[in-house]
């Protein structure tokens, strides 16, 4: 037994430790909002959709119940439903794809892009090619993820959508606040999902979410829906659902929101600093395309050893995670279900590849270094476990 203390465990994520950088004025809103009596849809809701509609740059914010159901609302909105197909890709979170399916439509799913893990364009404009009528359906959108924090090729994408008649749909559920060339993620497409899921990157302290659009009749579209269809109080215009954003979510969101650019500035410079030690060893580290402003939702390194490298960095307290194991087309509850109108190869190998190193505001240099440290020294024993002799821990 050694008598030096064991270093702290680093987490991957960690939303309490983001949420006590800001305590203060988190307690102070929440307050606010318990004192007001007012708990659904009131004046904390109204101001966040304004106040984060005019972050963005567009007329119209809608809150709801989390980031599924924006991308579900963002589709109903559009007028999709059953009989359309909704092209996206099958290396994403889970939650994009069921958002597609509860609105009716089918998915379609396509490859991402080898270097920068998001929608290939190429492979979407092959999609579209192979089958008119995927799965029986009309191709009526794509919802294409910026994902990682990191906006996917957006005019290669909306001309290929435009030529072939299809809405698009910006799943911005990692991309709060990302840029190209300037412009901000969900100022491309038609509308656009937000999660507030508590470790994204503009983050709740409970679920949340929110519809984005400069449509003045998308957004009353998706008002009608989150409650119940009414168009007036207890006048139900259209078929709707219950998906609210609460007003305890909202005074959190209005609470944090004037520090998110200066939290993906940290994420940024989190990024650069691994980017520092890492870049130059053999493992892949995160490509960021021309004109990109990433906000490293995730910071997603490639190794064909990653199972290797997550047990040596938790044995060392360090976590890591996967984004995502298993690709939607292949999950128990999708395989030989959906429509395989062209092949997911990088989908299917990156899977078995990545792994998503700590990365957080509240993230010191010092545990970066850490993390940075247990890793290169890893990458030493490489050669090692080529050589099938395991690696020494
Ligand atoms: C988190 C996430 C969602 C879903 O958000 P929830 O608020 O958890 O429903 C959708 N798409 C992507 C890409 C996500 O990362």
């Amino acid at each position: 037994m050694s008598d030096r203390p064991e270093p702290a465990a680093i987490p991957q994520s960690s939303p309490g430790r983001d949420y006590q950088s800001h305590q203060a004025e988190i307690d102070a809103a929440l307050r606010r909002a318990l004192d007001s009596g007012w708990y659904i849809l009131g004046p904390e809701v109204r101001a966040f959709e304004a106040e984060f509609a005019s972050y963005l740059g567009l007329r119209e914010g809608v809150g709801v119940a989390s980031g599924t159901d924006a991308v579900e609302l963002a589709l109903r909105a559009l007028g999709v439903g059953p009989g359309d197909a909704v092209y996206s890709v099958s290396h994403t979170a889970v939650a994009t794809v069921v958002g597609v399916e509860r609105t009716g439509a089918i998915p379609v799913l396509v490859d991402v892009d080898d270097a920068t893990y998001t929608l290939d364009p190429a492979s979407l404009a092959a999609a579209i090619a192979a089958d008119p009528r995927p799965g029986g359906a009309r191709p009526a959108a794509v919802v294409v993820v910026h994902l990682y924090g990191q906006p996917a090729a957006m005019t290669e994408v909306m001309s290929i959508a435009r030529t072939a008649g299809l809405f698009v749909v910006e799943d911005c559920a990692q991309a709060h606040g990302a840029r190209c060339d300037d412009r901000l993620a969900a100022t491309w497409g038609d509308i656009a999902a937000f999660s507030f899921y508590p470790t994204k990157n503009l983050g709740a302290l409970g679920d949340g979410g929110l519809v984005a659009t400069d449509d003045a009749g998308l957004a009353a579209r998706a008002r009608e829906l989150r409650q119940y269809g009414w168009r007036d109080r207890y006048v139900s215009a259209v078929a709707g659902m219950n998906s609210r954003l609460d007003e305890l979510q909202a005074a959190v969101l209005r609470a944090k929101l004037p520090h998110l650019d200066e939290d993906n500035a940290r994420r940024r410079a989190i990024a650069a600093r691994y980017d520092a030690r890492l870049g130059e060893s053999v493992l892949g580290t995160p490509a960021v395309g021309p004109g990109v402003e990433h906000v490293f939702h995730q910071y997603v390194i490639r190794t064909r050893y990653r199972d290797n490298l997550m047990a040596w960095l938790h044995q060392r307290g360090i976590s890591t995670a996967i984004h995502y194991p298993v690709p939607v087309h292949m999950q128990p509850a999708y395989a030989g279900r959906l429509p395989q109108v062209v092949e997911l190869p990088v989908t299917e190998r990156i899977a078995t590849e990545i792994v998503s190193l700590p990365i957080f505001p509240s993230l010191s240099d010092h545990e970066v270094d850490r993390v940075v440290e247990a890793v290169l020294e890893w990458a030493q024993g490489i050669p090692r476990i080529e050589a099938g002799l395991g690696h020494a821990s």
